[in-house]
């Protein structure tokens, strides 16, 4: 029995108090629901405590039982989805809008710390207990240096922690992923799955939706910074372009983000938040996924880990995997679902052998390139990465941009390394890459970080496109747009002048944009992890919903494809039953 626990006799589960656990500003009440039941009746003592935050945010945490002979199914829903993050809170809002019960499971906390709310506070997320820091291996092509790759553990996932930059990618992007086999996934048809999402500020549009659970809004009160970042690459060349999602995505111009009444619009807060008092949703916090329970070649339940124990939940229907592209991999291997050899290795049993599993790994990479400035900018203002730009490399042989610089208004140093007191940072991006990886799990027990290699720049095209960007950024680093900030080269320290010393000034700062995909890529192929209705190759009852199953990244920011996801996975649980 877990500590301070009781037993609810009507219910049969341990309840279990913990005040220590609630955050400043948040009140409890007693039980309100279970997984069983609303009330609790019975209970001398709260049996779950409901959380509520004026104004953002109100969850009811549920206490589970946690002692053995439990049958699987007690806490029984008709859809299990594992991870509240960007495509799991979308999901899980369609699947209760459609009637049906939905537990979601998620290993973070509420999303209480105040960091995530204020637009300004995403920097203080990194490292903190909201971050699963995910470090890479050490990388063969660049320096031989392990990446630290942040990561949203709380409600909202990632977009509880991002930039909250609001872009699609190119239409050639899903086009792309069509013409691989993905039916139903090109851009015209996942145009409308994008708008249904949306509220954007603009209002309804050929590019915009609106009424949508997802605030867009236009940036307001931008810093002078940013807008000498867009006037000296407007006057270097680049078109201005007012909008990213519209009809030219190449150009220079100022972001759209979801932001919404000067606070941070998670999927979260915009799909979930909205519909706790829902009867037929049960959340679980604090919550870490250990494995999938299999009957045969059936997902029938979710074992999971609280600090009242190991905990087995069941779901009627389906069980959605929606842990990222960290997460759900990993998941899958720990469950026996997995490449032969990985699993092997690992000392996992076998359970559907399947070879993609947390192959095709890939991210879009940034270079810091900082410059000091001889006295402070004014304060950060909205999100911190008001403008950026999308650009050909000379490498690039499509009609879409495979570059995106990003304009950040603080010292930002890729690399981990050192930054000057007061700064800024034009950092060349690539969102083309063609750099392969690799995540698998280190052994059989859950708690272990994965084996994370993403292999970066070990394709040329990748280093010879991203040598195109730093030369781009420091031209427009070097306009006199900045003159009023007084601004010094602070990194690199000593200004590459050859293309190989480009070259190797990449592969010493080049570092994660923040976008990884791929682990478990949709496709027709024998790699495929997911079918195109997202169903996990070779075992029923199971689908994977996130940003894992990109088949290639699309060119710009990933909050709002695996928005896009989510509601396409609705679309098909909700056309198959
Ligand atoms: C610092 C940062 C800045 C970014 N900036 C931007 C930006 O400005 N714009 C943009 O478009 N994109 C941005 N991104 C990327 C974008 O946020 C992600 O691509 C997107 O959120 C991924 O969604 P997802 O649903 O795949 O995963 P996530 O949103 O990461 O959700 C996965 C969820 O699963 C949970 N989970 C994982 N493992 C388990 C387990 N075993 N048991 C239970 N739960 C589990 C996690 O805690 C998490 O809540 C940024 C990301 C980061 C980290």
């Amino acid at each position: 029995m877990p500590d301070g626990a009781h037993l609810c006799a009507s219910l049969r589960i341990w309840a279990v108090p913990a005040p220590d656990r609630v955050p400043t500003g948040i009140t409890t009440s007693p039980c309100h629901r279970s997984t069983r039941t609303r009330q609790c009746a019975p209970c001398t003592q709260p049996c779950a405590w409901r959380q509520c935050e004026v104004g953002v945010t109100c969850v009811t945490v549920v206490a589970t039982p946690a002692y053995e002979g439990v049958p699987v199914g007690d806490q029984t829903s008709d859809y299990i989805i594992i991870g509240a993050g960007s495509s799991g809170s979308v999901l899980a809002r369609r699947l209760l809008d459609a009637g049906h019960s939905v537990h979601v499971i998620e290993a973070g906390p509420v999303d209480s710390n105040p960091n995530i709310h204020s637009p300004q506070g995403w920097p203080a997320l990194l490292l903190s207990d909201n971050d699963w820091k995910v470090m890479t291996t050490p990388q063969h092509h660049a320096a031989d240096r392990s990446l630290y790759w942040p990561r949203g553990k709380m409600l909202g996932g990632s977009s509880s922690m991002n930039g909250m930059i609001y872009i699609r990618g190119h239409r050639d992007d899903y086009d792309a992923w069509a013409a691989a086999g993905n039916t139903g996934w090109g851009w015209d048809a996942v145009l409308p799955l994008f708008k249904r999402s949306e509220d954007h500020e603009d209002g309804a549009s050929e590019f915009h939706g609106s009424g949508g659970p997802l605030h867009v809004s236009r940036l307001q009160n931008l810093h002078p910074a940013s807008q000498a970042f867009v006037d000296a690459a407007v006057a270097l060349g680049h078109p201005l372009t007012e909008d990213f999602n519209a009809k030219m995505m190449e150009g220079v111009g100022f972001n759209h983000a979801t932001i919404k009444d000067g606070r941070r619009h998670s999927a979260w807060q915009a799909f979930v938040a909205p519909v706790l008092e829902n009867s037929a949703l049960t959340v679980t916090t604090d919550a870490l996924v250990t494995r999938l329970v299999l009957d045969g070649a059936r997902a029938i339940g979710v074992e999971y880990v609280t600090a009242a124990g190991t905990q087995i939940a069941r779901a009627a229907a389906e069980i959605i995997v929606s842990a990222g592209t960290i997460g759900s991999p990993k998941i899958l291997q720990l469950s026996g679902i997995g490449a032969r050899d990985d699993l092997d290795a690992a000392g996992i049993e076998r359970r559907v052998e399947l070879p993609g599993v947390g192959k095709n790994l890939h991210d879009h990479l940034l270079v810091g390139n900082i410059y000091a400035t001889g006295e402070p900018l004014v304060p950060g203002r909205n999100n911190l990465l008001e403008a950026q730009l999308f650009a050909h490399s000379s490498q690039a042989d499509d009609d879409a941009p495979d570059l995106q610089p990003l304009f950040l208004h603080l010292p930002y140093p890729t690399d981990g390394g050192r930054v000057p007191e007061q700064g800024y940072t034009i950092a060349p991006g690539l969102v083309a890459p063609r750099s392969r990886g690799t995540l698998r799990v280190a052994s059989a027990d859950p708690a272990t970080a994965p084996i994370v290699d993403p292999n970066i720049l070990a394709d040329d095209y990748d280093v010879e496109a991203l040598a195109d960007a730093v030369i781009m950024c420091r031209q427009i680093g070097g306009h006199d747009a900045f003159a009023p900030f007084r601004p010094t080269e602070y990194v690199p320290e000593t200004t590459p002048v050859t293309r190989d010393e480009i070259r190797a000034l990449i592969r010493a700062l080049a570092g994660t944009y923040h976008h990884q995909v791929g682990t478990c890529r949709m496709g027709v192929d024998d790699h495929a992890v997911v079918d195109p209705a997202l169903r996990v190759v070779g075992v029923s009852g199971l689908r994977v919903v996130d940003a894992s199953i990109m088949p290639t990244i699309p060119r710009g920011n990933t909050n709002a494809p695996s928005i896009m996801i989510g509601e396409k996975a609705s679309d098909l649980i909700l056309s198959d039953i």
